[in-house]
Order: structure tokens, then C-alpha cells, then sequence
């Protein structure tokens, strides 16, 4: 069971059109995952609707004239054509299959959220692989990353924020087991050292280089390079 999920800032963030792509696409994925979300995602797309449907309506029927009113009300009209004409609707469409990845011979699917986004090269250091996303959002470095069976990531800390949504697999840390859909947003503040004993495969965004706590961090520093 999922058991990490975005926080409500987060979600209204989301559903303002305030985040990068890459944590856009990121919420996105999870709510395909997360019913839970996925809800409170369809209340607040509504409050916002609703909020900017009433500012519209009350600044254009705040006339004394008739005249103005009967224009208002065309208006309101258009408004109403606005909202029902919005294009939003690309999100619901079904896909039963789609285009998927390869990683040391697992096939995965591609989520929905990032099918139309280009992949980079699959590059790997022992037991990790990644493929980077071409999101082009400067320092937030957005990847799918893979860890094989038996695979871990040296304990660090974290620059500056660190997404993990966990899309295929599991893998443990001193917070306990992630599962498929699990959202886990750490920053400096947080410490782990993720081990997948099945392997897994995440979905990854880091607007900094991570920080390794243990062993001889110049032998660490191209890992750190190579996940963020
Ligand atoms: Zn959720």
C-alpha cells in the first residue's frame, strides 16, 4: 500500500500550474497511482475553476446599466464556452499499452505523464542505471533510475531536494519499505541509504548533487554526479 504521498501545498501547486515540469510530471504520476490523490487533485482543479469563474463573474456583472448587464451576460457566456473549450481534457485519455524502457533486460511501460518526453542514453555504474529525462529545467536534473537486485545507493544527504516516486519494485531505507507509487520528497535535512533487495525502478528529480555521510566521499563523488 502506498504509504507516502505529495504534501497538500504540493497538490495546490500543482493544480495552480506552478511547478517545473519534471515535479509536474512527477505529481502526475503518482495520482495515475494514487486514488487517494487523485480525489483531492479533482476538488482543488474544481475550487480554482469555481474561484476563477467567480471572480470573472462578479467583475463582469458589477454594472449599474442595464445595457452593461445584457453585455456582461454575454460575456458570461464566453466564459462558460472558455471553461467547457478547455484542452485539459488530454490528461484523461486511456492508454492500455505504451512505450516502454529496457533496464539489464526488465521491460518497464512508461507512465503516462512523461511518454512525450525524450530519453537520453541508459548509462549505469554497477548496480545503478539511469536515463535522463531532456526536460531542459537547468540545475533540477529529472531521471528514471534503476537499481538491479541487490543494489544500493552509499548513505548521503541530500544538497537541496531530492524526489523519489518509486514506479516498479521496492526498496528499503532506515524510514522502512517503499512500494510501486510511494512519493518520498527529502531534502538536507534527511539522511538514508535506499537498498533494493528486488530491484526497482524510480522516477527521480534533484535540483542538487547529493551529499555522501560514509566511506571515502572522492570515490563516491561520480555516483552522486551519476544519480543527480
Ligand atoms: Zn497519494
Amino acid at each position: 500500500m502506498i504509504k507516502h504521498h505529495p504534501k497538500f501545498e504540493l497538490l495546490q501547486n500543482f493544480v495552480n500550474g506552478d511547478l517545473p515540469a519534471s515535479l509536474s510530471a512527477g505529481i502526475a504520476i503518482h495520482a495515475d497511482m494514487c486514488p487517494q490523490c487523485q480525489e483531492k487533485i479533482s476538488q482543488l482543479t474544481e475550487q480554482v475553476a469555481e474561484a476563477s469563474f467567480e471572480q470573472n463573474f462578479l467583475h463582469k456583472f458589477v454594472v449599474d446599466d442595464e445595457d452593461m448587464a445584457e453585455v456582461a451576460e454575454l460575456e458570461f457566456d464566453s466564459i462558460i464556452d472558455e471553461i467547457t473549450a478547455s484542452d485539459d481534457i488530454e490528461s484523461v485519455k486511456i492508454h492500455n499499452e505504451g512505450p516502454s524502457i529496457e533496464f539489464k533486460g526488465s521491460e518497464y511501460v512508461l507512465p503516462k505523464a512523461i511518454r512525450n518526453i525524450e530519453l537520453g542514453k541508459t548509462a549505469q555504474i554497477g548496480k545503478l542505471s539511469r536515463a535522463r529525462l531532456q526536460l531542459d529545467e537547468g540545475e533540477i536534473h529529472t531521471s528514471l533510475l534503476h537499481i538491479d537486485p541487490g543494489g544500493s545507493v552509499p548513505e548521503h544527504t541530500h544538497n537541496g531536494f531530492e524526489l523519489t516516486l518509486l514506479l516498479a519494485g521496492s526498496f528499503t531505507d532506515e524510514q522502512g519499505e517503499y512500494v510501486a507509487g510511494d512519493f518520498i520528497m527529502l531534502d538536507k535535512r534527511h539522511q538514508h541509504h535506499p537498498v533494493s533487495e528486488h530491484g526497482c525502478l524510480c522516477y527521480t528529480v534533484a535540483n542538487d548533487s547529493l551529499h555522501f555521510t560514509q566511506g571515502i566521499n572522492k570515490l563516491l563523488n561520480p555516483i552522486g554526479s551519476f544519480i543527480y
